[in-house]
């Protein structure tokens, strides 16, 4: 199986042969397609196995270039991985000219609420760090229609799990929730049941 077989528009499969993604990983061949039909999802995998292409794909192929307003959040536990989630995202949405944000802690503010001001089409960031963008308002949350939680695990150790919460009670109740972990304690699944609709499970 091939990128190609996949409905995806042109530009995104350019830019996966300039990046060298020919075949899809073992969860890229079980996320994409779910995520392109717009169903919630958890899935269980760890890092390396390609997981960020695995939603990078999909929300990349269902960006709206002309909306102005972020439509994707992606919510990471630490600064390097929402850099690196950014980074991935603008490579693989690059024929498509998306604008992907990071919005992270021990960082100035300014720049960053200045970059909320231009087209901005995904935001990936810390949990502080954005919540702080929502108490400002310099971070509008009314066109998001899809939420990626990464390391939902690592999230919970690192106590993030209330701020989580707080984030996604601002967030339009019509959306896609997709969210990524390791391992699946209590804690995550509690996440689970309150804000996903009839999630599939997947499991690599
Ligand atoms: P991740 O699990 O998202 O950290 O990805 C692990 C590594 O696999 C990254 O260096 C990606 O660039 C690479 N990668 C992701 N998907 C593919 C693919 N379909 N083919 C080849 N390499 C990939």
């Amino acid at each position: 199986l091939q990128f190609r077989d996949y409905d995806l528009n042109e530009e995104i499969i350019k830019a996966l042969d300039v990046l060298g993604y020919h075949s899809p990983t073992e969860v890229q061949s079980k996320v994409i397609p779910a995520a392109l039909k717009g169903q919630d999802l958890i899935v269980k995998s760890q890092t390396g196995s390609g997981k960020t292409a695995s939603f990078g794909i999909p929300v990349c192929e269902l960006v709206d270039w002309a909306e102005n307003k972020p439509q994707v959040l992606v919510l990471t536990p630490t600064r390097e991985l929402a850099a690196q989630v950014k980074e991935d995202i603008t490579n693989i949405g690059r024929f498509k000219r998306i604008k992907a944000v990071a919005l992270f802690g021990k960082q100035p503010f300014a720049p960053q609420k200045i970059e909320l001001t231009q087209k901005t089409h995904v935001v990936v960031g810390t949990p502080g760090r954005v919540f702080d963008h929502i108490e400002r308002g310099t971070l509008p949350l009314n066109r998001i229609k899809t939420l990626v939680i990464d390391e939902a695990d690592e999230m919970l150790s690192m106590g993030f799990i209330e701020q989580i919460e707080k984030i996604i009670q601002q967030l339009p109740r019509e959306r896609v929730t997709m969210l990524f972990s390791a391992t699946l304690p209590e804690a995550v699944k509690n996440l689970c049941r309150k804000y996903m609709t009839q999630p599939v499970d997947i499991e690599i």
